[in-house]
């Protein structure tokens, strides 16, 4: 089954775009809980982080340097932000194409919400 994040890749469904290379692809979540909140995507569909193989460490590291470029020219790089990664049921994954969050914009307060 294609994930949905697959069908942005493959341009099936819209999506604001902020940043895609050979590897990874970023846009902007479509329900924002944050000033920030983007959404940075392997290309590969790796449904969560169990299923990482050696081989996606160039995607997985590509990741954290995408986030850092986009967090600058957003303008939190100073002020700060989080990068957030949710696996199965108990980390609130829904969609099962792994994805790190970029959030900022404001203070995020507490790490975990219960
Ligand atoms: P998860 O809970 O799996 O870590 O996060 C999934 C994220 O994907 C949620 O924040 C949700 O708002 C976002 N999302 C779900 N469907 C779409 C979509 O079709 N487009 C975009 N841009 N974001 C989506």
């Amino acid at each position: 089954m294609t994930s949905i994040f697959s069908k942005i890749i493959a341009r099936e469904i819209p999506a604001t775009i902020l940043y895609e290379d050979e590897l990874v692809i970023a846009f902007k979540d479509i329900n924002p809980i944050a000033p920030v909140h983007v959404l940075i995507v392997p290309k590969r569909e790796i449904p969560t982080v169990n299923d990482a193989l050696p081989e996606d460490e160039p995607a997985l590291g590509r990741l954290f340097t995408v986030a850092a470029k986009l967090a600058a020219e957003m303008g939190i790089a100073e002020s700060g932000y989080r990068l957030m990664v949710n696996c199965n049921k108990d980390g609130g994954q829904e969609v099962f194409h792994l994805h790190m969050h970029l959030l900022g914009g404001k203070r995020l307060g507490r790490m975990l919400a219960e």
